[in-house]
């Protein structure tokens, strides 16, 4: 039988590589529901090609040109929603199956955690939402008894590392540490002089992946690794102690799980989110992803070197929110997502970020985050703070 795919944020870059992977897949994959935020021109697109039964656009503007473009078209029996309330709808449709959480940043959290609390396999690409969540989230997933299957490389990389049978959320009683990889981004080796002065574009300009916006900036600062420690410490459920990152800049190894027998286990293949993105949706059997077979001699040597945290200090934020707990790990991400916006609207420098960030943690403590109500009220309070913060700055 065919399995419903719901994508939450189909049209960014893990969207269009998901369904780059389902395309290939008709006889197991039965695309139902499609979501964007305002890029209705590659969303008709892909309705065209992938007959969804549902559309959903969270614009207001763009939903009704949108709604106007597919009454005119031959797409007629397509039902377009509006709202973020209707991402929740979609993936928690009866005949939707697994739910790719490809959104980018908080505004993902409450239809992943829809999909969850709903029992369906949760594809998590969406980093932000189990970071800002936390427990909230991965109880949410014991509970409904959810198959999450992280996305992000490393994580899906540790995920293959771990024992069989081994589910997210538990504890893998021999693995002893986590080796979390990381290219080092576009600014490895840049003088850390120069980094005051960098611009948006060479943020983005990644080396070794194709990403959106957002999270190509995080990689330059860093502060992807950081959130990806965050989440590694819920998905496996490990301290952050256990976890040591390491700067591999081949990007080869997507991460290793080194066990108490001393055996280290690694995930390799070249860097492209369909191996990770086709690992999830055939879990536990595999299928093809289109990517290329890796080129061992191609590689022929690969580095690993410890990161500099006083070149990368949203590292070192983001081991500080982790260790204090509670909304800290909501305060870090929110104030980043108001840190990276402005500086890709060049209100900010690159190096603010991270001054940005800090000076919001500081005015918070780590209360506990039992309740979403505490975690959205966190998540806005951070966010008014770091806006504040910004027009100090400037
Ligand atoms: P992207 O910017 O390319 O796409 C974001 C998607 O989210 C788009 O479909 C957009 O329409 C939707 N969206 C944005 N704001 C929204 C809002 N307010 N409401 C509803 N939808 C909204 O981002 P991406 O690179 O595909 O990343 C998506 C997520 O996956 C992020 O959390 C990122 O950290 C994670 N991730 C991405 C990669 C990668 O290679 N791109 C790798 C690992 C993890
Ligand atoms: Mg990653």
């Amino acid at each position: 039988m065919k399995k419903g795919l719901c994508i939450l944020g189909a049209t960014g870059s893990i969207g269009v590589s998901t369904l780059d992977v389902a395309a290939r897949h008709p006889d197991k994959y039965e695309v139902v529901a499609l979501t964007a935020n305002t890029n209705i021109e590659t969303l008709y697109q892909q309705c065209v090609e992938h007959k969804p039964e549902y559309a959903v656009v969270v614009d207001e503007q763009k939903a009704k040109q949108f709604e106007k473009q597919i009454a005119a078209s031959e797409l007629s029996g397509l039902k377009v929603l509006q709202g973020s309330k209707a991402l929740e709808t979609v993936a928690t449709l009866d005949n939707v199956g697994s739910v790719m959480a490809a959104i980018v940043g908080a505004a993902g959290l409450l239809p992943s955690l829809a999909a969850a609390k709903a029992g369906k396999d949760v594809l998590l690409a969406n980093k932000e939402a189990l970071v800002m969540s936390g427990d909230i989230f991965m109880q949410a997933v014991k509970e409904s008894g959810a198959n999450l299957l992280p996305i992000d490389s490393e994580h899906n990389a540790i995920f293959q590392c771990m024992p069989a049978g081994y589910h997210a959320g538990a504890t893998a009683k021999q693995a002893r540490r986590i080796l979390l990889t990381a290219s080092g981004g576009p600014f490895r080796e840049t003088p850390v002089a120069e980094l005051e002065s960098v611009t948006p574009e060479q943020a983005v300009a990644h080396p070794k992946w194709d990403m959106g916006r957002k999270i190509s900036v995080d990689s330059a600062t860093m502060m992807n690794k950081g959130l990806e420690l965050i989440e590694a410490c819920l998905l496996f459920n490990m301290e952050p102690e256990q976890i040591q990152v390491v700067i591999h800049r081949q990007s080869i190894i997507h991460s290793m799980v080194d066990y108490v027998d001393g055996s280290v286990l690694a995930q390799m293949g070249n860097p492209d989110m369909r191996t990770p993105i086709a690992h999830a949706m055939a879990y536990p059997e595999r299928f093809d992803s289109g990517v290329v077979p890796l080129d061992i001699f191609e590689v022929a040597h690969m580095d690993f070197e410890k990161p500099d945290l006083q070149r990368f200090p949203c590292l070192r934020l983001a081991q500080e929110a982790i260790s204090a707990g509670g909304i800290m790990p909501t305060v870090l991400n929110a104030a980043n997502e108001i840190a990276v916006d402005a500086f890709l609207n060049e209100k900010v420098r690159f190096t603010d970020i991270a001054v940005i960030i800090e000076k919001t943690m500081q005015q918070f403590s780590a209360d506990s985050a039992d309740t979403l109500e505490i975690v959205l009220a966190a998540d806005q309070n951070a966010r008014d703070t770091a806006q504040n913060i910004i027009t100090e700055l400037s």
